[in-house]
């Protein structure tokens, strides 16, 4: 391999560039590296996605449904693309779609809707700190204009002030259409940032303090709420759980209550069992930032024994989702969203509460299959890729030969 990484400066997400860098690396480790360039997809089209382009990552892309969705945004019967790599997590989330689809569908609310940016500022002292502080609240109105002047969609709403000693933190809380909104909040941040600095004695101003808090978990982002917050039920039916899941309700509340104080006693953030798989396989189909998992994956369940009828609540106070920009319009993320019908403008919504009702199909599977004892067989049967007995590097029928020597 070159000292530097090759680049082509006619063209870098050329295939000829992408050829160039993968040749300095095949064989480099004994093995040949053939698969990530074998993609039908223009690498051009990934430009403003990715740098030093080598291909494309292939994860295997399944589906569930029909998820009966009754939302304010969306309505009725949807498919949900996930791509995983995780045998038996489909088919547990088609299990719970199926139930929550005869059950008459999942309820879902989207109840808050705001991206942070969150600036910090150093001044002289206390005493200033609080006059910035008061001064920022009487100027917020020529804030917001500052903010709109940098984009169409992006709005400057409201926002939370911390003061430690002299430094004043800023969460700056903005409504961003379709789009995630990261990069739209951080130039808006940043003109804001610019003003302030001219119009009020700062020494110092930092436009990300990490309070905002983009791509870790966070009790801020959990209360204040960060994306959308988003929030689903489902009553089902003795007959349904005892068809599906072969259990009870009592069994499945029971479980949570219990999985909840293991979880408490191990202080984890959220209470659910394993919404992060539904997240990602959705955030990996769909063209979302995988990132942004770590805030949006804290989610609480709740549940209630009717009679002999089981309610759950799931609560997603901190989704970071898009359906405009950042990754969702490369081919095959755009077609995902597009089997949801959730690609564009006006979609974003509608994507949120699919989303939360998908999440609350994995979570009830997986309770009902932990008290049913096939928690252990599901994955024995759906999800080990042994790889004694299995030959991973196959593409159809033809055999993976090893590199000569
Ligand atoms: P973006 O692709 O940078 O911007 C979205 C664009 O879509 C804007 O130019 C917006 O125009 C336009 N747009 C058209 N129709 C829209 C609609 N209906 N709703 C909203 N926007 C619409 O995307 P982004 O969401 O701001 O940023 C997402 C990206 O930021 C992701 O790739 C993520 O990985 C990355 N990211 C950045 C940072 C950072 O610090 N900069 C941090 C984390 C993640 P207008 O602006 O004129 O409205």
């Amino acid at each position: 391999m070159a000292e530097r990484l090759p680049k082509n400066r006619k063209n870098d997400y050329s295939r000829e560039a992408i050829k160039e860098r993968l040749e300095g690396l095949s064989g480099l480790n004994g093995q040949p590296v053939k698969y990530l360039e074998s993609s039908d997809v223009d690498p051009s089209l990934a430009k403003g996605n990715i740098e030093n382009m080598i291909g494309f990552t292939q994860v295997p892309a399944g589906i569930i449904g029909p998820l009966r969705v009754n939302g304010d945004n969306a309505q009725g019967d949807h498919f949900v693309p996930l791509s995983t790599t995780e045998g038996a997590l489909v088919s547990s989330y088609n299990r719970g779609a199926r139930a929550i689809t005869l059950s008459g569908g999942a309820n879902v609310v989207l109840y808050r809707d705001r991206i942070q940016r969150a600036p910090l500022f150093v001044l002289e002292n206390v005493f200033k700190a609080a006059e910035f502080t008061d001064w920022f609240a009487r100027n917020f109105e020529t804030m917001k204009d500052i903010a709109g002047s940098t984009t169409n969609h992006g709005k400057l709403e409201s926002y939370h002030s911390f003061i430690q000693g002299r430094i004043v933190y800023l969460r700056l809380n903005y409504l961003t259409g379709d789009a995630m909104g990261m990069n739209m909040v951080t130039k808006a941040t940043q003109e804001i940032c610019k003003f302030i600095e001219t119009s009020f004695p700062v020494e110092r101003c930092v436009i990300e303090s990490n309070m905002a808090v983009d791509k870790k978990p966070s009790a801020i982002n959990t209360i204040l709420g960060r994306g959308k917050s988003v929030t689903a039920e489902i009553l089902l039916k003795e007959k349904i759980i005892s068809r599906f899941f072969h259990t009870t309700a009592m069994e499945i509340d029971l479980a949570y209550r219990e999985q909840v104080t293991g979880g408490q006693l191990a202080g984890v953030l959220g209470s659910n069992g394993h919404v992060a798989n539904g997240l990602a396989a959705i955030f990996l189909a769909c063209g979302q930032d995988l990132a942004n998992l770590s805030e949006s994956c804290v989610g609480y369940i709740y549940t209630e024994v009717l009679e002999k009828d089981l309610y759950v609540s799931l609560n997603m106070p901190s989704l970071i989702i898009g359906t405009v920009g950042g990754g969702v319009s490369l081919p095959t993320q755009k077609e995902c969203l597009e089997i949801l019908g959730c690609y564009g403008a006006g979609k974003a919504k509608k994507f949120a509460e699919i989303i939360t009702a998908t999440l609350l199909a994995g979570e009830i599977s997986l309770a009902a299959s932990l008290v049913a004892g096939d928690f252990v067989s599901a994955h024995e049967k759906y999800g080990r890729n042994r790889p004694s007995t299995n030959n991973r590097m196959t593409s159809g029928n033809t055999p993976f030969r090893p590199p000569a020597g």
